[in-house]
Parts: structure tokens; C-alpha cells; sequence
């Protein structure tokens, strides 16, 4: 297929290697234009602007945050000058709010919008390993099936709408960050009557506990491994405060005592370091 690919971070890169090593046609851009050239050395075509990414019909976006969606979509040269019949398809992580303002931007350009955000970290996007989850019109995602495929292993519909994916998407981020915290705690707890970390991860990985989340997480934490980061505390804590915003009026306190906790660890300075450090005391 001939498709765009923006935004070439850490997640993007991966991705886009995917789609360019199963024979698709693959322009890229980014903000930084020297992060293209491995992709171009790959046989990608380095676009000269969003806008001019989508010139196949469809462009998958990977940025940071809100505000990064927002320049590339919004921006001079953004998707949304691409003109009519474009599918744009969004993987990054951001707001519900901002995924509906850019649904219906779309729609009133006679675009085509679907929400496809990812869990799974650096390593597995260059793996093709990520799980998708996908909101949008049912015929948006089969036209896109040979492109998850080249991504992911595994594709999860939540819903008709873009913002059911972000949604699960960031009750997901929420759920790693308390597995995170639970084995901080744990290792703090067995950890004060002599018994080593380690230990305690194979007891949660050996027994009824045994999850791959676990069984990632739990070394990391058990042997101190913050960095380099593949998913920074920073990043974490904006899917923390999303998840916070998207839940609205629910009750959701320990998102809340997560938050606090992030925010005083990046105060400290440890906003670069892996978001497995979220559980540490503050040094
Ligand atoms: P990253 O390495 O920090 O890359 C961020 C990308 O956004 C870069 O391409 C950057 O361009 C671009 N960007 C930032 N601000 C911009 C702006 N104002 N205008 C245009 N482009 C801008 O982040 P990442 O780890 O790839 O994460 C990307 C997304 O995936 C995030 O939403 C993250 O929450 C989500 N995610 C990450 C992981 C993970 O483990 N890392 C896992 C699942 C989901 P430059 O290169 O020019 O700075």
C-alpha cells in the first residue's frame, strides 16, 4: 500500500521500519528531518510535509502529545490541508477530547479519522509485536488491515468512535502504572524483612500472579533498570493525567495518588528516567 508515516520517535521509527520492510510504499516526516535518513537509507521517501505524507491516501501519525497532533494536523502544511478523501490514522497518545475535536475536524474536510493507539514499548514496535487498539468505521479499518498487520500482532476494536480506543488506551497506560506501584511496594514490603527482590519476582511470575506485564516490569524494577528509557516518566505522566481527564466525574483515587507521586519525582528531576521508577522514593 502507499502510505505516510509522521512522527519518528522512538515508536515511530520502529513502526514505520515495519511498514517499509513489508513492501509498502512509505513517505515519511518528522519535525526533525535528519531522524528520516536510516528510514530513506531503508527505501522510504522523506515527504516535505504532512500534508504532502498523505499523497497515497492515508498517513498514520506517531507524535508526543497533544500539542505535537495538533501542529502536524492543525499546522501549516498539516493533514488537514491534505484535502478530501484521506484516511488519517492516529496512533499516538493523547486526549479524548482532542481525538473527537479532530474526528469531527476531519469529517467537515470529507476526511476519514480512526483512533490506534498502541501498547507495547520501543522494542516490540521494531518487533511489529504492538497491540493496536482500533476506533472508527469498520470499512476505514479493513481498508487499513495490511498495515496493522505489518505493526502489530494483535488488533483490538473498542469501539465505533476514535475516542473508545484512546479511552481503553489510557485505562490500559493506568493499569501498568499500578502493576508498576503495586511492585514497588511489594518489593519494599517482603524487601524489609530480608527477602530479595528477585525472589519476589519469581514468586509473582511463577505463580498465580504470572503475567507478561509482571514478568516485564518486575525485573526492571527488582534490578533498578531506569535507563536508558524506553517509555520516560514524563510521557507516563501525561497518560496519567489523561486518563484522569477522560474519567471525568468517576472515582478513580488511586489515579490520582499516582499522579502526585509522578509530579514529585519529576520535580526531583526523574522525568527522563523509565516510568518503572514511578514506585521509588524520591531521592
Ligand atoms: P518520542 O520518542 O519522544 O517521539 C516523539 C515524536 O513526536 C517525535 O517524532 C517528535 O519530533 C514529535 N514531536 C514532538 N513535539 C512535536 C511538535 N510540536 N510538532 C511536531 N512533532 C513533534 O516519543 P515515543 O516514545 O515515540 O512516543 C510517541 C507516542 O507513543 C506518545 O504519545 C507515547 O505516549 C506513545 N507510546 C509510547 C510508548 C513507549 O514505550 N515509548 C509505548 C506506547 C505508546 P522530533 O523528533 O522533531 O522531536
Amino acid at each position: 500500500m502507499d502510505v505516510g508515516f509522521v512522527g519518528l520517535g522512538q515508536m515511530g521509527t520502529g513502526m514505520a521500519a515495519r511498514l517499509v520492510d513489508a513492501d509498502h510504499a512509505v513517505a515519511v516526516w518528522n519535525r526533525d528531518a535528519a531522524k528520516a535518513a536510516p528510514l530513506v537509507g531503508r527505501g522510504a521517501r522523506q515527504a516535505v510535509s504532512p500534508a504532502e505524507a498523505t499523497k497515497g491516501g492515508i498517513v498514520i501519525t506517531m507524535l508526543a502529545n497533544d500539542a505535537a497532533l495538533e501542529a502536524v494536523t492543525e499546522g501549516e502544511g498539516g493533514i488537514l490541508a491534505a484535502g478530501e478523501g484521506i484516511l488519517h490514522i492516529s496512533c499516538s497518545t493523547v486526549s479524548v477530547a482532542l481525538t473527537e475535536r479532530l474526528e469531527a475536524a476531519h469529517r467537515a474536510k470529507g476526511q476519514r479519522f480512526v483512533s490506534a493507539p498502541v501498547l507495547g514499548r520501543p522494542d516490540a514496535a521494531a518487533a511489529g509485536l504492538l497491540s493496536i487498539m482500533v476506533g472508527g468505521a469498520e470499512e476505514d479499518i479493513a481498508r487499513c488491515q495490511p498495515l496493522f498487520e505489518a505493526m502489530g500482532q494483535k488488533l483490538l476494536r473498542m469501539g465505533d468512535k476514535p475516542a473508545a480506543a484512546i479511552a481503553a488506551k489510557l485505562a490500559a497506560n493506568f493499569s501498568i502504572a499500578t502493576i508498576i506501584e503495586m511492585l514497588s511496594e511489594a518489593f519494599r514490603i517482603a524487601g524489609a524483612h530480608g527477602v530479595e527482590a528477585t525472589r519476589m519476582v519469581e514468586l509473582f511470575v511463577e505463580t498465580n500472579f504470572g503475567s507478561r506485564m509482571i514478568g516485564n516490569y518486575g525485573p526492571m524494577i527488582a534490578e533498578q533498570r531506569f535507563e536508558p528509557a524506553g517509555f520516560p516518566l514524563r510521557l507516563g505522566r501525561k497518560d496519567v493525567g489523561l486518563a484522569l481527564d477522560a474519567a471525568g466525574d468517576a472515582d478513580v483515587a488511586i489515579a490520582r495518588l499516582l499522579a502526585a507521586r509522578m509530579d514529585a519525582i519529576i520535580a526531583a528531576g526523574g522525568g527522563e528516567r523509565d516510568w518503572s521508577s514511578l514506585g521509588q522514593p524520591v531521592v
